[in-house]
């Protein structure tokens, strides 16, 4: 087996990953990225949807091939009324942005290594030994980003995960669906329990329909969603049906270690209301790539050292806490109380709502309503 040794090693290449690879190598640092697929591509299901603002973190020009489409959203109360997001944003190739910004790393120095799966990391004083069942390597820190059931996490003996929601999603060919221009998110205890159901429209005969529910299993509940959009499916066939956890229960407690971090859904850095996970992973990527890559350099991979990501990565843990709090206020709601907010929250309110942002506003809002002010704006203006 050979042993070289590397300056910065990160397991996984999704979203995470291929940032932190890129933000590590930039700073100079030797890095190396390992990825257990054959490709760095987007294996794990997801729905692809992005803000304009994904693309200005990962530092990528977003290519006509990265997009399928251009949508806003519109949010359906259990009644039907719904609420229209314009704000703007994209369904796209997940895989093309990965390989740009793994590109990127490349430019910039990093070695990638597909093919290659992390097994375990052993220390020798300030080195960690790094194993696949390639080879051993030796490096100054380790960049776990290697999702949800992260291995690196279990080396480090980390239990704690964050909460995940379980997922399932259907993409189905050959659909008609009546507008191709919004996302569609249906929220309610009959469509999706603690959780919600969604439609994206990839294409014209292309779309996407995923559910999320907690305490209940999903097939069930997709079945009920395949028959409420039965008219736009016609006879739809399902081409890809998988479903993965997304954690939505926050950031875990410890996830900064001496030469290691935790970033991404490793660590549970996801907005909990949305169940997005890939802006806020390329962020925390970002943000612990400079950081890693510079202690490393430095020779001072200390926890204390390393702690510094925290600062550069505030806003999201911020918005993270609160999304979570706004979460755990909302998901006690019946469908009358989700209907009635249909009827006072504007798309403003709840794109707020959803990202953990200026939530004392919106539960001023609510206060002026008897039965919401009781139950949710109270609770909301203490987060
Ligand atoms: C059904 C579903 C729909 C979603 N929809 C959206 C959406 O529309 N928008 C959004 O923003 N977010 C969405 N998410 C969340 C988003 O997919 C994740 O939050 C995001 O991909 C997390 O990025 P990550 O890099 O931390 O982890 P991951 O994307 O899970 O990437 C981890 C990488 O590590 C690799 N790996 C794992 N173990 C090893 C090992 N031992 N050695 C080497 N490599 C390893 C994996 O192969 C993978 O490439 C969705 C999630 C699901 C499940």
């Amino acid at each position: 087996m050979s042993s070289r040794r590397f300056d910065v090693i990160v397991v996984g290449g999704g979203p995470a990953g291929v940032a932190a690879a890129k933000a590590s190598a930039k700073t100079g640092a030797k890095t190396l990225l390992l990825e257990r697929n054959p490709a760095i591509m987007a294996v794990k299901p997801c729905g692809q949807a992005v803000s304009a603002h994904t693309f200005e973190t990962a530092g990528v020009k977003p290519t006509s091939s990265m997009i399928l489409n251009r949508v806003s959203a519109r949010v359906y109360a259990p009644n039907g009324r719904s609420v229209k997001i314009p704000e703007t944003g994209y369904l796209i190739n997940k895989t093309l942005l990965l390989q740009e910004i793994a590109a990127q790393a490349a430019e910039y120095g990093a070695e990638i290594h597909v093919n290659e799966p992390f097994i375990s990391f052993a220390r020798r004083g300030d080195i960690l030994i790094v194993k696949t069942p390639k080879a051993e390597y030796e490096c100054s820190a380790l960049i776990g980003a290697d999702g949800y059931n992260s291995r690196v996490a279990r080396t480090l003996g980390v239990n704690e995960r964050s909460e995940p929601i379980p997922t399932l999603q259907y993409l189905m060919a050959g659909s008609r669906l009546e507008s191709i221009d919004e996302i569609r998110i249906y929220v309610g205890n009959e469509i999706a329990p603690r959780g919600y159901a969604w439609l994206f429209p990839f294409s014209d005969r292309i779309a996407e329909i995923g559910l999320g529910v907690r305490g209940a299993p999903l097939k069930p509940y997709m079945d009920r969603v395949l028959r409420m959009l039965k008219s736009e499916l016609g006879s739809a066939q399902v081409i890809d049906n998988r479903g993965a956890p997304v954690p939505v229960g926050g950031v875990i407690s410890k996830y900064i270690f001496d030469h290691v971090i935790l970033i991404g859904d490793a660590a549970g850095m996801v907005i909990p209301m949305t169940g997005g996970g890939i802006h806020s992973s390329i962020a925390a990527g970002i943000a612990a790539g400079e950081v890693v890559g510079e202690a490393s350099q430095e020779g001072e991979a200390s926890e204390k050292r390393l702690r510094s990501f925290d600062e550069k990565y505030r806003p999201w843990l911020e918005r993270i806490r609160r999304s979570l709090r706004v979460l755990r206020v909302i998901e006690g709601l019946s469908d009358e109380d989700l209907n009635e907010l249909a009827e006072i929250l504007d798309d403003e309110d709840i794109v707020d709502l959803a990202n953990g942002l200026n939530v004392g506003r919106v539960a001023r809002k609510l206060l002026s309503h008897p039965r919401l002010a009781v139950k949710l704006a109270r609770q909301l203006l203490s987060i």
